[in-house]
């Protein structure tokens, strides 16, 4: 008991130090270290969901509730999918993109940039997946890739932000209108 306690507890600081790598490095350097460590991808993972399994509702489901209340016929991208929860839940076309293929279902590719034409899809998101320093760049390509009066759906937990209204505001001169908070 005492060694698989340790071990959990070393799982979870690993996945601790690789979400912090995420956060603080390019989208391409992101890529390059999964590339280079196929095993952070799977520690990653695991880490991932041990810690969004204790949290009382996995922002994921909500999304998936959204989608189902509406249009089966809109198109969704679900960038830096994880696993496809999405996917695998809803009826709709969906693009699923990440780094790395947990499911048959993933598009493997750099959020980006995305094989998808522009205005292309109805709704985006971005699913405590809005990583990388280069925001800037994965929100244009969002952007580019969303229809005109598309969606975008972004969840993150709250302490990621330094000032949520200079986020919005950001979010506004790349052209996103805040609907809902
Ligand atoms: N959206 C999923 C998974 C979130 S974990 C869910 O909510 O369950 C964050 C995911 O973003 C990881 O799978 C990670 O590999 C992916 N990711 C991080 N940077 C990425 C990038 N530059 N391009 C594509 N996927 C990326």
């Amino acid at each position: 008991a005492l060694r698989a306690r340790m071990e959990e507890r070393l799982l979870a600081a690993r996945f601790r130090y690789i979400n912090q790598q995420l956060y603080t490095s390019t989208s391409q350097e992101a890529a390059q270290l999964f590339q280079s460590d196929p095993e952070a991808f799977e520690i990653y993972h695991r880490g991932f969901a041990q810690q969004v399994g204790r949290w009382p509702e996995n922002p994921v489901h909500r999304i998936v509730r959204y989608l189902r209340r509406r249009p089966a016929s809109l198109v969704v991208a679900d960038f830096g999918c994880g696993d496809c929860k999405i996917a695998s839940s809803i009826k709709n076309k969906v693009h699923s993109f990440d780094l790395v293929p947990l499911s048959p279902l993933v598009t493997v590719c750099d959020m980006a940039k995305v094989p998808l034409a522009a205005e292309s899809v109805d709704v985006a998101v971005f699913c405590l997946a809005l990583m990388g320093t280069n925001l800037q760049e994965i929100l244009e390509e969002a952007n580019r890739v969303l229809k005109q009066g598309g969606t975008l759906m972004v969840a993150e937990v709250a302490s990621r932000f330094e000032d949520i209204r200079a986020f919005v505001n950001a979010m506004a001169q790349l052209g996103f209108k805040s609907v809902s908070k």
